[in-house]
């Protein structure tokens, strides 16, 4: 199913998108934000992150892409922070649908959001929105499917830091000055166990760390808009990092190729009879 490259609706004629949805009818959103980024590294790195797996899954599974947005939804304390342009979650969900509905008029009938950027709050509602209008929506986020992620890096993830560095020295070396680069601050309003941090396996008596305004406002709490350690980024970890979360979205991928043939909507179809939680 695929020659090698990535597959972009926006660089298609209409006929080779209607085409393709009756082959393959899986598309695939990346989502990203507007958002400083430290010294180092680009206001649109989660985008170009987001852009840039998503590039590199659909040349691995020929998968179709929706453009990128650019424009995401933030947690409240990302608001206020200078350079950041944060959708109102209203917003970001009706985007969302709207482009996914979009989508289902030229015959795809499965979508996976890829998010390089913490914004639950918005993509889960638009999930559960779509959901309950029939459409299968799977909203991931990257960091989420790279639970092994304590087998490439030194330091847990978090913002503009070793992990999302590597990947931007991987994918767009070109907007990274790692002369820049530097270690950030950031303490949480509780006690840092309680809290599972982004792609960390979790453990008993542990909250995701979106279940709760745990962060300052950054404007206040951060002095170079990094929180974690830019100075242990290299472009091996980065290569590492994309080729597992990739590796496990095109797994992913197949799964739904193998059970759903094209043309089927996944929330309609009747249930096996057997249950894999029997
Ligand atoms: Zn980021």
């Amino acid at each position: 199913m695929s020659n090698g490259k990535a597959i972009w609706w926006q660089n298609l004629s209409a006929q080779e998108v209607l085409d393709h949805a009756k082959k393959d009818d899986i598309a695939i959103l990346p989502l990203g934000a507007i958002e400083q980024h430290g010294p180092h590294c680009p206001c649109g790195s989660d985008d170009f992150n987001a852009i840039g797996l998503a590039g590199k899954l659909s040349e691995k599974t020929g998968v179709m892409l929706l453009p990128c947005p650019m424009y995401g939804s933030h947690p409240a304390h990302h608001w206020g922070m200078p350079t950041n342009i944060p959708l109102r979650y209203e917003t970001h969900i009706a985007m969302i649908e709207d482009i996914i509905k979009g989508a289902t008029v030229a015959g795809f009938n499965k979508f996976i959001i890829i998010s390089a950027h913490g914004q639950v709050s918005s993509t889960i509602v638009a999930v559960h929105k779509l959901g309950i209008d029939g459409i299968f929506t799977i909203s991931l986020h990257w960091y989420d499917f790279l639970r092994d992620q304590k087998n490439i890096l030194e330091t847990g993830m978090w913002h503009a830091d070793e992990a999302e560095t590597s990947m931007a020295l991987y994918l767009y070396p070109e907007f990274v000055d790692m002369s820049k680069a530097a270690k950030g601050g950031g303490t949480p309003l509780v006690d840092p166990k309680f809290i599972i941090g982004p792609g960390l396996p979790a453990g008993p008596g542990m909250m995701y760390h979106f279940e709760g305004t745990f962060g300052r406002p950054e404007y206040k709490e951060l002095k170079n808009g990094i929180i974690g350690d830019a100075t242990l980024a290299t472009v091996e970890k980065g290569e590492k990092m994309v080729t597992t979360v990739v590796g496990y979205m095109a797994e992913l991928i197949e799964d739904i190729r193998t059970r759903y043939e094209p043309g089927v909507k996944p929330l309609e179809t009747e249930p096996p009879g057997d249950s894999p939680w029997a």
